[in-house]
């Protein structure tokens, strides 16, 4: 795995200043190569980008050290001013490496990323029936796929709408059939969205004190099968059947 010590990002004037071999001696210069090398564009080995916003006042860009010249990165490395050793044969994962590129983004871009996240990991449409009409799927409830449960929960819709749509007598796209068919479901969705929501809370949060609980909380579900199975069947989405 290749870690790193020291600074890795410079701006055009800090590379400048340092006169490092293999590249031009001047701000202007170094911009100029920049842009001659798509050095803004450029990314690494798993897409993350060698560029960023400038993390101090004053705008531009930050470069980096996989963008330079392996001249320049050797000296860096010899200066001390960045270390980066190989210290195991084991490559860096991709998560790992997807990570280490997101904490290197701006605190607006993090947030902005959670603002995304929250988008995705739960929708829940408001209305699902008008008369002659029915929202089924993503479309009707979008949970996050932490419990796999999205699909299956649709197929669960989509079987009880046929059965309401089968018993009844009125004619097809009847308002009030619908309804039934929205009470019918509607526990159902609720316990299965609340529970992917809650354990993809539960699980994506590095609090100590939580993840000690989380753990115990795991290691009392293999001492406790009652436990363990109630768990399974809220995982399967059958919390609210009696199958
Ligand atoms: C990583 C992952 C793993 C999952 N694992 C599981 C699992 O193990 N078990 C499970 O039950 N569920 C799982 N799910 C959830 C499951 O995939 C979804 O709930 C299911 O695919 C929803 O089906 P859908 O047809 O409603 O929507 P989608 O599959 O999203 O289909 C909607 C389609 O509409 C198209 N579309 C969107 N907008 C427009 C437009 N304006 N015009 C035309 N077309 C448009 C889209 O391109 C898409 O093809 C998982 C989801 C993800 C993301």
């Amino acid at each position: 795995m290749k870690v790193g010590g020291g600074k890795v990002w410079y701006t055009a004037a800090e590379l400048a200043d340092m006169a490092l071999p293999g590249l031009p001696k001047t701000k202007r210069k170094i911009n100029e190569r920049a842009a001659a090398e798509g050095w803004a564009l450029a990314t690494g080995k798993v897409g993350e980008p060698l560029a960023r916003p400038r993390q101090a006042r004053g705008g531009g860009l930050e470069y980096h050290i996989d963008v330079l010249p392996a001249a320049a990165r050797t000296t860096l490395a010899r200066l001390g001013v960045t270390v980066v050793a190989d210290v195991a044969a084991e490559p860096e994962s991709r998560a790992t490496q997807m990570w280490r590129w997101f904490d290197g983004q701006s605190t607006k871009d993090k947030v902005e990323a959670e603002r995304r996240l929250q988008i995705i990991a739960l929708v829940e449409a408001q209305e699902q029936v008008r008369p002659h009409l029915v929202v089924l799927g993503n479309a009707a409830h979008s949970l996050h796929p932490i419990a796999g449960q999205g699909y299956n929960l649709s197929l669960r819709d989509t079987l009880a709408l046929a059965e309401v749509l089968i018993d009844s007598e009125a004619t097809l796209g009847d308002f009030a059939t619908l309804q039934r068919y929205q009470q019918r479901q509607q526990l159902d969705q609720q316990v299965t969205v609340g529970f992917s929501d809650q354990v993809t809370r539960l699980f994506s949060n590095a609090q100590p004190l939580l993840t000690a609980g989380r753990n115990l909380g795991l290691l009392g579900l293999d001492l406790l099968p009652p436990a363990k199975r109630w768990f399974a069947r809220q995982a399967m989405g059958m919390g609210t059947r009696n199958l």
